[in-house]
């Protein structure tokens, strides 16, 4: 079993690396950051409920944020294993997210946090930005995703701290790298990728990696 959870600022890598993981490790990426953008990709009532959230760079209201991650992680396939990022943001949502998957019995394996310097942070949202044209992504609003990152994150990281799941790990530098110093990591708490072939792969040379 394999219930990974990856906290990292906006910008810290948590889409690229969950999409590498779930493949080495054979399970399901759920990104809610992605299932968001889906719903205002599709013009949901859901989508335009959230969009003027997600374009401002606020967080969504937990109670939508839940709704969307309990239906998603309660499909039988996601029960056996996942790689879980964006979710939960907040102490409220860790909280309530925690009092909910203790129920179910769902314990996380590990939490992954990916430290990387703020200036670094800015440089790669600002190039987003430029190559998708994604709506939060412009100099004000990542400024202003930062911020809220800090507030509402540390008192999370303390959390999981305090209940001896999470490793931190530098998320600077190519992406490949950051990959490995991730394995290595799930590697010291007995959690072994199942698909060694791509997870070797995930360490060539040019900076790339399948997902992209
Ligand atoms: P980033 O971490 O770069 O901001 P994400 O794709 O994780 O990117 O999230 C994009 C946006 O989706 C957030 O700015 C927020 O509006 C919304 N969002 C995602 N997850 C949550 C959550 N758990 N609670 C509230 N809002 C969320």
């Amino acid at each position: 079993m394999f219930r990974l959870l990856l906290i990292a600022p906006p910008g810290g890598g948590k889409g690229t690396q969950g999409h590498q993981l779930a493949v080495d490790y054979g399970v399901p990426h759920i990104s809610t950051g992605e299932l968001l953008r889906d719903h205002v990709a599709r013009s949901t009532s859901f989508g335009t409920r959230v969009k003027p959230y997600l374009d401002r760079g606020d967080l969504i209201p937990d109670d939508l944020v839940l709704g969307l991650v309990q239906d998603r992680l309660t499909k039988p396939v996601v029960l056996e294993g996942f790689v879980l990022e964006g979710f939960p943001r907040t102490l409220d949502q860790a909280l309530t997210g925690y009092a909910w998957a203790s129920e179910l019995g769902l314990t996380l394996s590990a939490v992954i946090h990916l430290t990387v310097s703020e200036g670094e942070l800015v440089r790669r949202l600002l190039e987003r930005g430029r190559l998708t044209g994604r709506s939060d992504d412009t100099e004000d609003t990542i400024r202003h995703r930062l911020a809220l990152y800090r507030r509402s994150t540390d008192p999370l990281l303390d959390f999981y701290r305090d209940r001896q799941i999470l490793v931190d790990v530098d998320g600077s530098g190519p992406i490949p790298e950051v990959t490995r110093r991730i394995r290595e990591a799930l590697a010291a708490k007995g959690l072994t990728p199942v698909n060694a072939g791509r997870a070797g792969r995930a360490g060539r040379s040019d900076g790339t990696t399948e997902s992209q």
